[in-house]
């Protein structure tokens, strides 16, 4: 007698398999690559694993993949030799989906299936693709530790079973029953194809029926010389589970003072605006070759959890835990020396080619000035890297800080930025004026982050960046403009404006501090300026909308 039991699949889970049944027919070929990647997942983790553990279940048996395919029974069978799953893992990990805001991102993978199923590829529904073509689903499988194999079954629809199978090897075995309309699966040259186009980059070898159809080397380790275009792009894909092409690509190899060989794309979408919520990182951590963080969060800030990529460095040790990480020195080094590398790219791409630069910015220059007020020790990297539009600027044509300098009066001392909704609103306003009629260039700070990040750089070589709405700004005056005030003060009746300055402080009470004349208006006859030298007026407007 074996032991069966039935599960329900959960609610999310059940949402998932009804967008991936019904709505998804057309991305088919997808559910190739998202079990092949699982298989090779599995297979990581195992030579990972494998590398401290001491007692291994099945140790003699090869890393790979096997596909077979029965064009009578019309099935797909997909073998890997990897981690497996224990009873519990089965029932957990093809039970749920471990998606955080898995709610969110499935409304958003619906109104995406309505009008967008290409969309779809970037994100992956894992697993769960194999109901696309599959009217049912086994799965068999043996955990690493050797306690005993078990299939999970299941037809997509409510629940699955779980039921002890016995004499299992170690690893993974699914086989799916393709649909009436899905029986092209079972045959080798429609296959062989999609793996060629999807997983040729996988680090073991794909046997289908037997034979080896991929070429298993790490696109990193080669020589740039030696590697086209196309093969860029294909790894792209492949890495960034994605269907575009990359906007930027960084290739680098370093001896000193760390080893590296890092490979990292930007794509050409931000999902996050898109609304699909908070990515992860889409850099895979290797150690000569093997990998050892998925996603990690440990190799580069948050902040450029939008590039794609691999970094392999052999100096780490190879037997180093995930949870080991975060706190392991040599990874911090690793990290600043290719948030540097990628920074100082970016600088040169900027310079190379503007406009394109621009539509970087444009697209993630969001992460850029997440960074600035977040992480110190980029300041000048970042700084550099920014861009606003300015009283010198084109409309739409933000210009970086460096412009600026280019640009700025041989006795200048600081770097000034304004606040506004738009470029007419600011340009409409007082605090401008002035520096029209002296022709100093002021930064027009449009959206509510910055402020924040101009006033955590601080300055920029060497220059002080001033919020224009300050009371204090040291604006330096030639002879004549000091001569011509001198004689405008003289020209005052200092009775009747101390009357008027009097009259307007008890008018305004407790609105105003303080109420002065003001060398700075040109035509506008009054503006309010702010004390505080350390917030602008923008920024506590956002912390007060933020307060409840
Ligand atoms: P993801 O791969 O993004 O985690 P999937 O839906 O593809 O999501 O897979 C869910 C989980 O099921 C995996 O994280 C893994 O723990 C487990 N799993 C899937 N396929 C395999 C496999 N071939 N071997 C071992 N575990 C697997
Ligand atoms: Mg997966």
């Amino acid at each position: 007698t074996v032991k069966t039991t039935t599960h329900e699949f959960q609610a999310e889970t059940k949402k998932l398999l009804d967008i991936v049944i019904n709505s998804l027919y057309t991305e088919r070929d997808v559910f190739i690559r998202e079990l092949i990647s699982n298989a090779a997942d599995a297979l990581e983790k195992f030579r990972h694993e494998s590398i401290t553990a001491t007692d291994v279940f099945d140790a003699h048996v090869p890393l790979e993949i096997n596909i077979s395919l029965d064009d009578k029974n019309h099935t797909f069978t997909i073998t890997d030799t990897g981690i497996g799953m224990t009873r519990h893992e089965l029932e957990a990990n093809l039970g749920t989906i471990a998606h955080s805001g898995s709610n969110t991102f499935l409304s958003q993978l619906a109104e995406a299936a309505k009008k967008d199923v290409s969309l779809i590829g970037q994100f992956g529904v894992g697993f769960y693709a194999a109901f696309m073509a599959g009217s049912r689903v086994l799965v068999q499988s043996r955990s690493w530790d050797g306690s005993e194999g078990h299939e999970w079954a299941s037809d997509g629809t409510g629940s699955f079973t779980i039921s002890e199978m016995p004499g299992l090897h170690r690893g993974t075995r699914i086989i799916v029953d393709l649909k009436e309309d899905a029986h092209d699966y079972a045959q080798k040259w429609k296959v062989e194809s999609i793996i060629k186009q999807y997983s040729s980059f996988v680090s073991f070898p794909i046997k289908l029926e037997g034979e080896i159809v991929n070429t298993v080397q790490a696109l990193w380790t080669r020589n740039k010389a030696e590697i086209s275009e196309q093969e860029y792009v294909d790894f792209y894909k492949f890495v960034g589970n994605a269907i575009d092409e990359p906007m930027y690509r960084l290739h680098f190899s370093a001896d000193a003072p760390l080893a590296i060989n890092a490979l990292l794309f930007v794509p050409k979408e931000n999902f996050e605006v898109m609304g699909f919520g908070r990515m992860e990182s889409g850099v895979n951590l290797y150690c000569q070759r093997i990998l050892i963080d998925q996603h990690s969060e440990n190799i580069l800030p948050e902040w450029l959890r939008f590039l794609k990529g691999v970094v392999d460095s052999e100096d780490l040790p190879l037997n180093i835990s995930r949870q080991a990480l975060q706190d392991n020195a040599l990874v911090g080094k690793l990290r600043r020396v290719i948030t540097k590398r990628f920074l100082k790219y970016l600088e040169e791409e900027a310079k190379r080619d503007a406009d394109a630069y621009l539509g970087f910015w444009k697209t993630f220059g969001i992460f850029l000035k997440e960074g600035a007020t977040s992480s110190f020790e980029y300041r000048n990297d970042l700084g550099k890297l920014l861009r606003f539009e300015s009283s010198k600027s084109e409309a739409g044509k933000p210009v970086g800080l460096a412009d600026y300098l280019l640009r700025m009066n041989p006795d200048q001392q600081e770097i000034y930025y304004i606040n506004g909704t738009s470029r007419a609103a600011i340009e409409a306003g007082p605090y401008v004026e002035m520096f029209r009629k002296k022709d100093i260039e002021i930064i027009y700070t449009m959206e509510p982050i910055d402020d924040f990040v101009l006033s955590h750089l601080g300055e920029f070589e060497g220059k002080k960046l001033v919020s224009a709405d300050r009371a204090d700004l040291a604006i330096p005056e030639t002879e004549e403009e000091k001569k011509a005030e001198e004689d405008q003060e003289a020209g005052l009746d200092s009775t009747r404006t101390e009357a008027l300055l009097a009259w307007l402080k008890q008018t305004l009470a407790d609105g105003v501090q303080d109420v002065i004349v003001s060398k700075r208006l040109v035509d506008a006859p009054a503006m309010i300026v702010n004390p505080d030298s350390h917030m602008t007026s923008s920024m506590q407007r956002v912390l007060a909308a933020s307060r409840f």
